[in-house]
């Protein structure tokens, strides 16, 4: 799979020493040049999407290969407060389909527990 930068998003990550993708990036693949993210040697990547996930302005995806999209469809993720938005886009950057996984558990209840019903045997 293929990690697509978009440069219209990607804003360095302002000053910052080091971009939040180059910092997360198993494998260092990434450098800025010119205020933008780069992709050193993209065959090296191992599509683990952390650099997708970490982004703060959404700027990267990752290319789906052909056994799953044949459209070149690419998913994208967005931090939100509760979890990561995983957005499914088309070659135009249009978004057509959006999941989101909640990665905290919600609170627990102030109520006590309540013991299920019994049911009445006839
Ligand atoms: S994390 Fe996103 S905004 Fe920051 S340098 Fe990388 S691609 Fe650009
Ligand atoms: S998907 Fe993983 S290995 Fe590939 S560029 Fe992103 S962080 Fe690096």
């Amino acid at each position: 799979m293929t990690v697509h930068i978009n440069t219209r998003l990607c804003n360095g990550c302002g000053s910052r020493a080091e971009g939040c993708c180059e910092e997360m990036c198993p494998g260092d693949l990434f450098y800025r040049k010119n205020g933008k993210a780069c992709l050193r040697e993209p065959s090296d990547c191992w599509d683990c999407f952390a650099c997708v996930k970490v982004c703060p302005r959404a700027a990267l995806s990752i290319e789906l290969p052909f056994q799953i999209s044949e459209a070149k469809h690419r998913l994208a993720a967005r931090l939100k407060k509760n979890g990561i938005e995983w957005n499914l886009v088309d070659r135009r950057g249009t978004v057509i389909a959006t999941y989101i996984i909640q990665n905290k558990r919600e609170a627990p209840s102030s109520e006590p527990n309540k013991q299920p019903k019994k049911e009445k045997q006839p």
